[in-house]
């Protein structure tokens, strides 16, 4: 027999249901049951992430990602950051075993329920959120990738923070050259000077709760990355819908969207300040 850390699963010990939940750049996801290694190996219903196995077989970097993204995972414990169970790397398709999210990415459980989303939920996506990346922070992890196609929904309509695969475990990233990069959410100074910081991620933030108000738009839709890249130099930033508290519209104004970072507040100011919006808007 094979020893295994708490980390590590056999393939066997995750059953696939027929269920699909979606399909991502590493392959599908779907539904599965997860036999825990408690003593009572208890069950637990799971999504799981595959990657791909196409006839060429798994690329050395997706394999690379796909583990990068769960030796962070494996570092938090947040009831808003998306957990993970572990792995099962032994033969392929690799699987990663995490929380299951069943109302899917806040992006398109958004769009999909405009008609029917209240300002009391939209509040509690932000909060649960902000909460989530506060907690990332104080763990000395950059998400650099916020956005709400990479939030995801449990039933109860929790928010949970996910998809760490450019998560950088730092306060301080400075970015390659020739990096993929979400242009649209980005503060002045990484599309400027190629940094990350947690204040870039506050700036990305602010994206995050302005596409939540403006039910799951993208930021600058239809503008290609050089228009929004120029837009940014003249700091012309986004501002929030008139539908969000009064005091997240200034705290974003004036904290959030601005180009000077020593000017932009802390995630826990985000926190604080949704907290005390929170009882205004029930
Ligand atoms: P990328 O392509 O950058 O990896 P992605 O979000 O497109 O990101 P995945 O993270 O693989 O790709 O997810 C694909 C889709 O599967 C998501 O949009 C979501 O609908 C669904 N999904 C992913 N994880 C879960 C989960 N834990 N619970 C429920 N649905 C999930």
């Amino acid at each position: 027999p094979i020893s295994l850390s708490k980390w590590e699963f056999q393939h066997e010990d995750t059953e696939l249901l027929a269920k699909k939940l979606g399909e991502g750049a590493f392959g599908e996801v779907r539904v599965g049951r997860l036999t825990t290694k408690d003593p009572k190996k208890k069950l637990v219903e799971v999504a799981v992430k595959m990657l791909k196995s196409s006839a060429d077989s798994v690329t050395r970097d997706q394999v690379e990602e796909l583990l990068h993204e769960t030796r962070i995972m494996r570092k938090l414990d947040h009831p808003n950051v998306l957990r993970s169970y572990g792995v099962a790397v032994l033969r392929e398709p690799l699987y990663l075993m995490i929380e299951l999210c069943s109302n899917g990415a806040l992006r398109e459980y958004l769009k999909e329920n405009h008609k029917t989303i209240t300002l009391a939920d939209k509040i509690n996506f932000v909060l649960g959120s902000a909460r989530g990346v506060a907690y990332l922070h104080s763990q000395r992890i950059l998400h650099r990738d916020l956005a709400v196609r990479n939030i995801l929904l449990t039933e109860d309509k929790t928010p949970k923070v996910s998809d760490f695969g450019l998560a950088e475990l730092t306060d301080r990233y400075e970015m390659k050259e020739h990096c993929k990069i979400p242009v649209r959410y980005l503060a002045p100074e990484t599309l400027e000077l190629f940094i990350f910081t947690p204040k870039t991620d506050v700036f990305s933030f602010g994206c995050v709760i302005w596409e939540i108000y403006e039910n799951g738009q993208q930021p600058h839709d239809g503008k290609n990355a050089q228009t929004i890249r120029a837009q940014v130099k003249k700091r012309e930033f986004l501002k929030l819908s008139s539908s969000a508290p009064e005091a997240l519209r200034r705290l974003v104004a004036e904290k959030v969207f601005v180009a000077d970072p020593e000017n932009r507040c802390s995630m826990t100011s985000i926190v604080q300040c949704v907290e005390t919006a929170e009882k205004t808007v029930k």
